[in-house]
This record gives structure tokens, C-alpha cells and sequence, in this order.
């Protein structure tokens, strides 16, 4: 399976990766809050915050689908750097 692209204005067409919202607003602010990263079967990564880390499965789910943003796998990496996590 291919992984679906975005187009980043920052790192162009990258493979989509899947972030809370919290994390994009830390990468924008250049601050970090934590990040928990893990990669799918088909190789798609994904990532929360501290906070939503936190939150068990049902309050997690209960934040729905906008709790949830895309980034581009460029960005994906800026935001694991800024947490000074090392992605395998
Ligand atoms: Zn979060
Ligand atoms: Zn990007």
C-alpha cells in the first residue's frame, strides 16, 4: 500500500503522517509537549502529545476526529526533534 502525500509548504510532497492538534500548535510555537509516536503496519506514522498521552482510550476517542491533524512526514520529524525523540 501506498502512503498518501501532502504538499508542505515547508518540505514539499512528503508522505502524510497523523498528529494531535497539540503537537502542531507546539511545532509552531517551537515549544515542546511531548510526543509518543508510533508507526502502523503499512509504515504510516502517528503521534499525541503528553497530554493526550495521558487520557485513557475512551477519553481519547471522545475528542473525535478534530483532535487529529495531518502533517507532512518532513514536519512529522521537525516535531519528534523539537521533543528530542529519535525516530527509528
Ligand atoms: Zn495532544
Ligand atoms: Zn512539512
Amino acid at each position: 500500500m501506498k502512503i498518501p502525500s501532502v504538499t508542505c509548504g515547508t518540505h514539499g510532497e512528503q508522505p502524510e503522517t497523523f498528529v494531535c492538534v497539540h503537537i502542531i500548535a507546539a511545532l509552531k510555537k517551537g515549544e515542546p509537549s511531548g510526543f509518543w509516536w508510533s508507526r502502523s503496519e503499512e509504515g504510516v506514522w502517528d503521534a499525541i502529545c503528553n497530554d493526550c498521552n495521558n487520557l485513557s482510550q475512551q477519553e481519547f476517542d471522545a475528542l473525535g476526529a478534530d483532535n487529529i491533524g495531518i502533517v507532512c512526514l518532513g514536519c512529522f520529524e521537525d516535531a519528534a526533534t523539537l521533543n528530542e525523540i529519535q525516530l527509528d
